[in-house]
């Protein structure tokens, strides 16, 4: 047996940049090293945040437990709102709108997903659409919402309410930011100037601020955002780019005046170059049109923005250019990536923070010494990879799967060559409507299973297995669950008496 080896621990960190992956990041790490690593965080004010980001995905209660935040608390400093999916309008064709809800479709029999009954029972005309089987697609279009409150039963589709938030970004990372503070993060303000690395290894070693001030540190977390200042500029990890499966690479984002209740779902409308989003909060609302400047001008998607607003403007639309794709290495030597700095994939399905949770917990998972063990970032690169592509091929589906000719862009996105993984989910739903999760990642069967469906792909048959329950039980499960889901959101309160009761803002 080896022996082991006495390793010299990190014992500072230094985490640049403080959007909402950097005070994500520092937190995280301070609640869950804090007693024995040194966290600091740099931000620079004159530069300042992107400012957007949203909406969300349910695992953010999971990050927001791990540092104790408490919900109301959360909601009501950040004027958030709840969101149970995702409004998808014009995506399969002009004139379709299907929810792409959180939680499950309808209740398993026997081995077989509940979808795999109702694809035989719609056959037949025996059937409504998919959307009637879900308690968060039936509420969310009318304005229902509730958490699972303390004392429903157990088998009661109110117990598993799944949902996700909307909040403020630019008061979400304020409110982070005190958090952090208060686990012990100190934060330097200034610019960062320089970048010093060791002549002989490469690792970073300081940061050098406009000041004059150098910060040290054994780690350094890169949350520069877009800037990359050390994952890109400094260590040149290089750049995988999807732009030509995500045409997507410009976004105006402006708020607008709310003029009715909060909904408690995203919307998304597929526009001629693109697709603009529409996030309710207490005090406003968040609109904003992500586009392809190969296919629209910024001018045009301008006036198509600002004519579509349910409220008046605000501020002027803010621009904002990207490139979509991740940092071949989102670790390298001792520099994480974590946010914008690592990737960006566009915001259609609320990923990016959700990335910054994954991120953050993979990477204490894989936590180092300071000799860094190269099979830790291996694994860390690696994972991360099949996280960011498992969620690009999602995205895409809801792009190629459309029947839209209405647009060179549409007409692009339809016809273009896709991934090979993604070719494989799809053939695979489209033969007999199966689906097999691979290994972790973010979306599941409901997700996956409600996006084909609801950008038109109809699978060719069922599971052979349907076939063996007899056609009354499976016709009275697939009654039943609609009485049960329709029953159980007549109870549920509606969206703004919730919020009313437990988490309004100061100042809505
Ligand atoms: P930033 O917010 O850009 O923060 C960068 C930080 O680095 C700032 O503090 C800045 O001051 C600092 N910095 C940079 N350079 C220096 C320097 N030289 N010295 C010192 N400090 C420096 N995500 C979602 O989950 N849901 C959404 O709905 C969503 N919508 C989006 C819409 C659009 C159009 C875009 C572009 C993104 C969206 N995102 C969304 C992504 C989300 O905005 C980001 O993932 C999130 O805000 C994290 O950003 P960040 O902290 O990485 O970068």
């Amino acid at each position: 047996m080896t022996r082991q080896q006495a390793k010299r621990p990190i014992k500072t960190i230094a985490v640049i940049g403080g959007g909402t992956a950097g005070w994500m990041s520092a937190a995280a790490i301070s609640k869950s090293f804090g007693k024995n690593i040194q966290v600091q965080l740099v931000e620079s004010e004159e530069i300042g945040l992107i400012g957007v980001g949203e909406a969300t995905v349910p695992h953010i209660s999971a990050f927001n437990r791990l540092i104790n935040i408490d919900e109301a608390e959360f909601v009501r400093q950040t004027q958030g709102t709840f969101k149970l999916g995702i409004q998808f309008n014009d995506w399969g064709k002009i004139g379709d709108s299907y929810v792409h809800g959180f939680g499950t479709i309808g209740r398993d029999l026997g081995l077989m997903p509940f979808h795999q009954y109702w694809l035989k029972a719609r056959a037949a005309g025996k059937a409504k659409d998919i959307a009637h089987y879900s308690l968060n697609t039936v509420a969310a279009p009318l304005g229902k919402f509730m958490a699972p409150p303390r004392d429903a039963p157990a088998n009661s589709p109110l117990a598993e309410i799944a949902y996700a938030y909307h909040f403020d970004a630019v008061l979400y990372a304020r409110f982070l930011r005190k958090h952090a503070e208060a686990l012990g993060v100190q934060r330097t303000e200034g610019k960062v100037i320089a970048v010093n690395q060791n002549g002989e290894t490469g690792f970073v070693e300081s940061v050098t601020l406009e000041s004059g001030a150098q910060i040290s540190a054994d780690l350094f977390i890169d949350c520069t955002g877009f800037r990359a200042l050390l994952i890109e500029d400094t260590l040149q990890a290089g750049f995988e780019d999807w732009t030509h499966w995500l045409p997507c690479d410009r976004a105006l984002a402006v708020p607008c005046e709310k003029v009715e209740a909060p909904t408690p779902y995203t919307r998304s409308t597929a526009r001629s170059a693109g697709w603009q989003w529409r996030i309710p909060l207490q005090h406003r609302t968040g609109n904003g049109y992500v586009y392809s400047s190969q296919f629209i001008s910024d001018s045009d998607a301008t006036d198509m923005l600002l004519g579509s607003l349910d409220g008046r403007a605000l501020a002027d639309p803010k621009p904002i250019r990207f490139r979509t794709g991740k940092r071949r290495k989102l670790w390298d030597k001792n520099v994480v990536a974590i946010g914008l700095a690592g990737g960006f994939i566009e915001p259609l399905e609320s990923t990016a923070i959700f990335l910054i949770q994954a991120g953050i917990s993979r990477f204490m998972s894989l936590f180092p010494h300071t000799d860094f063990e190269p099979v830790l970032q291996n694994t860390y690169n690696a994972q991360m990879q099949f996280e960011y592509e498992r969620i690009r091929d999602f995205i895409i589906l809801h792009y190629h799967a459309t029947e839209r000719d209405d647009s060179e862009f549409w007409n692009y996105v339809r016809t273009m060559s896709i991934p090979s993984s993604l070719q494989g989910y799809m053939d695979l739903f489209a033969a007999d409507g199966q689906f097999f999760r691979e290994g972790t990642e973010l979306f599941g069967l409901t997700s996956w299973v409600q996006v084909m469906l609801g950008q038109g792909i109809r699978p060719r048959s069922y599971h052979p297995a349907v076939d063996w329950v007899k056609d009354e039980d499976m016709l009275s499960l697939v009654s039943h669950v609609e009485k049960v889901v329709s029953s159980n959101v007549a109870l549920m309160p509606r969206h703004e008496d919730f919020i009313a009761r437990h988490c309004a803002a100061v100042s809505v």
